[in-house]
């Protein structure tokens, strides 16, 4: 289904999960709960997997989560979650892995911050790990993050700038020491024996513009994977929107494998929006299909009633609910788009473009609702029971396309990425 072409890069194993090549961008998400608290992180994987991500990080910060990793991957293969779970390392990974090794065993990735592998014996710490991940046959992720980069690289980087002619400005000298910093990790990985098609890079930072330009610079110079996301993303509208922004630009340029949406979630409030944005970012642009698309107008003064909005989020809840049958009967039908218009004005030609599409009466108009199937005007509804109606002609709609595709098929049902 992408429109865009992707940068060409190689293709790393994460559990099964495959990122980058020709494979479809990978959802990931991370938990929030105490690692070391198996029956809390166990529920949250499975929340963040029923949701779709595809991959779910945990953070190992010490011995007591080390040792619940095992019994979480354990839980999680009885109960059918099959999402790979990725380890996130600071400071004392190199220790933590070797310390345990089932927790080595039982991690599908480990996340390695080149900034946080202690400073005196950097190179050293970042090869244990390494070498923990070549015995057993793991992938590692080069996380760079610009709020804790390598300090010395850094100033490494300033002061040969500081001695150019006409240095560069200090943003680009940041720029520069993360991208930096992360194919010098590369290549001492690949040095001390990691194969190329076992690393995934990313660098991230927290402001959209600055992502877009690190990205950039870093995507032509390797063919590593790379793992997007704008780090620290901040809370509610600021943190989707900050993200869509930054994210779309690169994925429409063919950069980025994996993504995450860094949000910050309300006190108590739902971890699986994170995935549901990610979603939503990759679907809106086309790069891959979660679930049909309601499309339906903001209403303005012709529509003075709340009928239509009513409307609109019913079936879209209606469209919900059908899906975990819909999506193992009907393959394809991800890709379907509904309009639920609120007038004449726009009603009639955005159902038209849709695959079905309704244009309710606006205020002061005939109270009917011309309904159009494939572009063609199929039937007009009036009355107390339009929306009854309405669902009932989309689901036979959504039986007859989809179904007949999946019996053309075989039965079998089509990847939801494409
Ligand atoms: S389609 Fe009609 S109701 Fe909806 S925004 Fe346009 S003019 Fe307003």
């Amino acid at each position: 289904m992408s429109i865009w072409p992707r940068r060409d890069t190689y293709e790393v194993t994460v559990g099964g999960v495959r990122v980058g090549g020709s494979n479809p961008v990978v959802i990931q998400s991370m938990t929030n709960t105490d690692t070391a608290d198996v029956a809390s992180t166990v529920d949250q994987v499975t929340d963040l997997w029923n949701a779709g991500s595809e991959l779910v990080r945990v953070t190992v910060n010490n011995p007591e989560s080390a040792r619940a990793v095992p019994e979480i991957v354990h839980r999680l293969s009885d109960l059918g979650v099959t999402a790979p779970i990725v380890g996130d390392f600071h400071y004392n990974g190199h220790l933590l892995l070797s310390d345990h090794p089932d927790c080595a065993k039982a991690l599908a990735k480990y996340r390695i911050n080149p900034g946080n592998v202690g400073a005196k014996r950097r190179d050293e710490n970042f090869q244990k790990i390494v070498r923990i991940a070549l015995e057993e046959e793991k992938p590692i992720r080069i996380g760079v993050n610009w709020g804790s980069l390598d300090q010395s690289l850094l100033t490494e980087l300033m002061d040969r700038n500081a001695a150019l002619p006409e240095p560069r400005d200090a943003q680009s000298v940041l720029r520069e020491a993360m991208i930096e910093s992360a194919l010098r990790s590369a290549e001492l990985a690949e040095e001390t024996g990691l194969p190329s098609d076992r690393i995934v890079l990313s660098a991230k930072v927290s402001e959209g513009p600055e992502l877009i330009a690190v990205y950039r610079e870093l995507a032509p110079r390797s063919r590593y994977p790379l793992h997007l996301g704008l780090t620290e993303a901040g809370m509610g509208t600021k943190g989707v929107v900050g993200t869509a922004t930054a994210l779309s630009v690169l994925l429409i340029e063919g950069i980025g494998d994996t993504i995450r949406v860094s949000l910050t979630p309300r006190p108590g409030g739902d971890r699986t929006e994170e995935v549901r944005v990610a979603q939503q970012i990759l679907q809106s642009l086309h790069i891959r299909s979660f679930e049909p698309q309601v499309i339906s107008c903001p209403g303005c003064g012709r529509t003075t009633s709340t009928f239509f909005q009513e409307m609109a989020e019913d079936i879209q809840g209606y469209i919900r609910e059908r899906m975990p049958d819909w999506r193992e009967s009907y393959p394809g039908v991800e890709e379907l788009e509904v309009a639920v218009m609120g007038c004449v004005v726009n009603g009639p030609g955005e159902s038209k473009h849709a695959d079905i599409g309704i244009s309710l009466p606006g205020t002061f108009e005939e109270p009917k609702a011309p309904v159009y199937v494939d572009g063609e005007h199929y039937t007009t509804l009036k009355g107390d029971g339009l929306v009854a109606e309405f669902k009932t002609i989309l689901a036979d709609y959504v039986r007859k396309r989809y179904g007949e595709q999946a019996s053309r098929s075989g039965g079998t049902a089509a990847p939801a990425a494409s």
